[in-house]
């Protein structure tokens, strides 16, 4: 986020007046981020502060899992708010400063990644950290994916090199959707059953590409639409952008804005 700007500015500040005296309504949330800070000077302990807070406002974390499994049967609690995380793009930092965080709370969250970012040469990643996710990160290894999976955390897809899934051409839908989960299973030696697609909004996906995408998957996620746990008539779940450096006002602002 760019505070920098006026626009960004006035956000704050309205953000900030409308968070006064905010109670978390009953609901699920996922939340879905990339990195602790865009910024790699920004220490770790920022996102247990931000746990720390959401906690002690009231609201309960549940495993990834747990909270889709309640989503999708349409057990929505009434008396308590649940929130989970997941985490896209795979940077190295959700093993060595996310995950640590993760245990101190012991909450299993989600990873979608991008194999070919795993596996990609000096020049892929290059390419894909400037032009692609815009952010200056190294990825994860298959060593601390296969950790992250045998510690119980969910392994997803997020397609082979995150493209933009807006396209109609089925065979380059299936080789980005059915390939990063062929490589993840492969990998995690585990069947791969959640994906979610690169930039996450509405638009991002064609009406084909969620065709293919139930094909190879039980659960499919967006990154959009937050007020609704579901979008394409109930075949994706949406989840809400956070990030672990967000000021606590903030995340709990959205929190309160779920439709029953
Ligand atoms: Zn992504």
């Amino acid at each position: 986020m760019n505070y920098l700007s006026f626009q960004g500015w006035i956000r704050h500040i309205t953000i900030n007046l409308l968070s006064i005296n905010v109670h978390p309504k009953p609901g699920i949330h996922i939340l879905n981020g990339h990195y602790i800070s865009r910024d790699d000077n920004v220490a770790k302990e920022v996102f247990a502060h931000l746990l720390e807070k959401i906690k002690s406002s009231g609201i309960e974390f549940v495993d990834f899992e747990q909270a889709v499994d309640l989503i999708n049967q349409k057990r929505i609690p009434k008396d308590k708010c649940l929130v989970s995380f997941s985490f896209d793009d795979g940077f190295e930092e959700c093993f060595t400063k996310i995950k640590p965080i993760l245990d101190l709370y012991n909450i299993k969250a989600a990873f979608f990644i991008n194999p070919n970012f795993v596996d990609g040469n000096e020049l892929y990643r290059s390419n894909f950290t400037t032009n692609v996710v815009k952010a200056n990160k190294a990825p994860m290894s298959w060593e601390q994916i296969q950790k992250l999976s045998i510690e119980g955390h969910t392994i997803g897809a997020h397609t082979l090199d995150h493209i933009n899934l807006s396209i109609d051409n089925r065979n380059e839908l299936e080789l980005q959707i059915k390939g990063s989960k062929d490589i993840i299973e492969l990998k995690t030696n585990k069947s791969c059953n959640h994906f979610a697609f690169p930039f996450g909004r509405i638009e991002d996906i064609s009406e084909l590409g969620v065709v293919v995408a139930k094909e190879n998957f039980p659960f499919v996620y967006s990154q959009s639409d937050f007020r609704n746990y579901f979008s394409f008539n109930g075949r994706v779940i949406n989840r809400r952008h956070f990030e672990c450096d967000w000021p606590v006002n903030h995340v709990l602002y959205f929190l309160k804005r779920k439709k029953l």
